[in-house]
């Protein structure tokens, strides 16, 4: 076997994750230990990615790294997201087989033996997870994620799962596959299911954070959903051109209406209120889709300036 040659990667994005980092360290490394003995992995390694964070967590990661030789890391130049802090880590490891999972340990590491045996076996070519209850999460904001996967299955012909997690063990195939996928604009959610492959399932229930908190707000969990939407489907823009149509064959018909109103009944000028109304209608449902295109313009103009994903203050 090569000298550097690794069987599986952790990858891991960071965002003020002080307060949980030692924990997961322990716990990747009792895993990692696990898979050696069992014999499923010897060589591993640990990338962690820290997403622009203003507490201890770089510190953490550089103590980490100089007391083990397995542990790599990125330090971001500002916060840059989640997304481009799991591409950097895809783009940084090595291994065989890599493991994307949050430093919160929201995402079981006990579950990893499991899904390196379907992966491994030649079977699948990932192993995802997905929770199935989304317990401990404000009512509301399930709500509106239950109408999200609908809407997403109505506009986009891939697959968006349910309550899957960024929690994904991957084979190298599948790895560059998803790293061969270039847009500035990253939604995973929809990205993994875009490339294909073979995918096992892994279900758990929902399991709290152990320290700290989440660092998706609602409104950035909005804007988020919105990206996935206009990234994967350009339906939103078909919707716009029907209503245009029907509000097209709509002032027909008024039109008529008018018209045969005139010959029948003479002109008496009334309907004021109804004409603003129409107005004011129209004119919301012209801003509506003027605002559809203008998303899609948003997200042309982000790609073609192609600024990198993310820029590095440190690596080890
Ligand atoms: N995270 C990140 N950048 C961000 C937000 C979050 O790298 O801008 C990381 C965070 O440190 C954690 C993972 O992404 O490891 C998931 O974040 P969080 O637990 O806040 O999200 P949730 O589990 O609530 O979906
Ligand atoms: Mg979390």
């Amino acid at each position: 076997m090569e000298a550097n040659f690794i069987d599986i990667s952790f990858v891991s994005p960071c965002f003020n994750e002080e307060a949980t980092l030692q924990k997961f360290y322990a716990e990747v490394t009792r895993v990692s230990s696990a898979l050696s003995a069992s014999g499923q992995a010897s060589a591993c390694e640990l990338i962690f990615v820290d997403d622009g964070s203003v507490d201890a967590t770089s510190s953490m990661l550089r103590d980490f790294a100089q007391r083990d030789d397995r542990v790599r890391y990125l330090v971001f130049s500002r916060n840059f997201g989640k997304e481009s802090a799991l591409l950097a880590g895809l783009q940084k490891a090595r291994g065989r087989y890599v493991v994307t999972l949050d430093a919160d340990l929201q995402d079981p590491p006990s579950l990893i033996p499991e899904m390196l045996a379907a992966v491994a076996s030649g079977e699948f070519d990932c192993a995802g997870t997905r929770r199935v209850t989304r317990k401990g999460e404000p009512a509301i904001r399930s709500f509106f994620a239950r109408r999200f996967y609908r809407l997403m299955a109505m506009l986009t012909d891939i697959e968006v799962v349910d309550g899957a997690r960024d929690f994904r063990l991957m084979s190298r195939p599948y790895v560059n596959a998803v790293l061969s996928l270039g847009e500035r604009i990253r939604f995973s959610k929809g990205i993994f299911p875009w490339v294909g492959f073979r995918t096992k399932w892994f279900e758990y229930e929902n399991i709290r954070r152990v320290t700290g908190e989440t660092k998706w707000s609602f409104g950035k969990l909005f804007l988020y959903s919105l990206d996935g939407i206009f990234a994967f489907s350009s339906k939103p823009l078909a919707i716009a051109s029907i209503l245009g149509v029907l509000f097209f064959l709509l002032s027909l018909a008024f039109v008529a209406v008018i018209i045969v109103r005139r010959i029948t009944w003479g002109d008496p000028v009334a309907g004021w209120a109804s004409t603003a109304c129409i107005i004011l209608f129209c004119s919301g449902v012209q801003l509506f889709t003027v605002g559809i295109v203008g998303q899609y313009l948003a997200k042309v103009y982000a790609e073609v300036k192609q600024r990198p994903h993310y820029i590095v203050r440190e690596e080890k």
